[in-house]
């Protein structure tokens, strides 16, 4: 394995808006800083067509990636590196903290996890075999697949609602399936679907399978409170239908599993300067147990996280 024999002042673990605002805050404040990604820039939000909550994001035609990209672009003006590569292994627990990825070792005294969340899988029968075949969990993606199709979508928080009146665009009619009788998403969003024609809602609902020939060309519905088994299948001139799963997130920790405090469920525990139990790590952005997870919370955590490195 190659080692990249300089040792960063900072790696960041992720290029979403919390791994991005880090290293903008600490390449500013003079630290060497490199970005390992596997992926492409912006995380979550490279998944979305369009932001209209990050205060002064009103640019028009902006979506989530290019958005994600400027900021990394930013970064990269005050000197960050940023790399492609997927880490395999860390060692944290030492003063110079060693990530091993697939092309190379690299080191640094100091690690911010901004490795975000992915989506949750909807955790119905057949969703590994219809997975890009039918169901998706990427509407910016996808959805243009599904022109003048049914499409279903699953959960009832903001990603599943607003990535609902975004289908509305492609598909012929959007049924939203909630397990409860009422949306969690929040007002603004909620209330844009309801004036939608388009979109139609099945209340107390789960998917609980999803089948075809090749292509996904139903599901059947659970009502959680009856019991109730509905069967739907896709117009025969249709010859398939769409399933979007928006159930939630989980969070990409297992690297760092055991070496950090975490809840129940795997985000990282922080204080209010983002440092996690392990002296030179920091964990920012949806990772980390936290309240409420924007772009702006995100964006925060990782100047915090970076600004108290640059104390240390
Ligand atoms: P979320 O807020 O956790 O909502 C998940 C939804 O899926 C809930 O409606 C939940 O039902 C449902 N659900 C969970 N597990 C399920 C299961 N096993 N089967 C069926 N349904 C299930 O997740 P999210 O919508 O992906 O949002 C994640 C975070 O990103 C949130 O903090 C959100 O505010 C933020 N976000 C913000 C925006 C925006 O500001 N524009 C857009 C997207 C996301 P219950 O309601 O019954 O729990």
């Amino acid at each position: 394995m190659n080692m990249d024999k300089k040792i960063y002042d900072v790696i960041i673990l992720g290029a979403g808006p919390a791994g991005l605002s880090a290293a903008l805050y600490a390449a500013r404040g003079g630290l060497s800083v490199l970005v390992i990604e596997k992926g492409i820039n912006g995380g979550q939000i490279a998944a979305t067509d369009a932001i209209e909550n990050y205060p002064g994001q009103m640019l028009e035609g902006e979506t989530g990636r290019s958005l994600a990209d400027r900021m990394a672009l930013q970064a990269e003006q005050f000197g960050a590196v940023r790399v492609q590569d997927v880490i395999t292994e860390a060692v944290l627990d030492q003063e110079v903290k060693e990530l091993a990825g697939q092309k190379e070792t690299y080191r640094g005294r100091f690690v911010v996890l901004a490795m975000g969340a992915s989506p949750r899988p909807i955790g119905c029968k057949g969703e590994a075999q219809f997975k890009g075949s039918g169901i998706s969990y990427c509407a910016t993606c996808d959805g243009n697949f599904f022109t003048g199709l049914d499409v279903y979508v699953s959960g009832g928080g903001d990603a599943a609602v607003e990535e609902a009146v975004y289908l509305t665009r492609f598909a012929r009619k959007v049924t939203i399936v909630h397990r409860r009788d009422r949306l969690r998403a929040v007002k603004s969003i909620q209330e844009r679907a309801f004036q939608n024609p388009k979109i139609e809602f099945l209340w107390d609902s789960v998917v609980e399978e999803a089948f075809g020939e090749g292509m996904l060309q139903g599901l059947v519905i659970r009502n959680v409170k009856t019991g109730e088994l509905t069967r739907i299948t896709a117009d025969p001139a249709d010859g398939m239908l769409g399933l979007f799963g928006f159930v939630g997130n989980i969070p990409n920790s297992s690297l760092v599993k055991g070496m950090v405090d975490m809840d129940e469920r795997g985000y990282i525990r922080t204080g209010g300067d983002m440092r996690t139990s392990l002296d030179g790590v920091y964990a920012a952005g949806d990772i980390r147990v936290k309240s409420v997870r924007q772009v702006v919370t995100a964006a925060a955590d990782g100047a915090i996280a970076a600004v108290h490195i640059s104390a240390e």
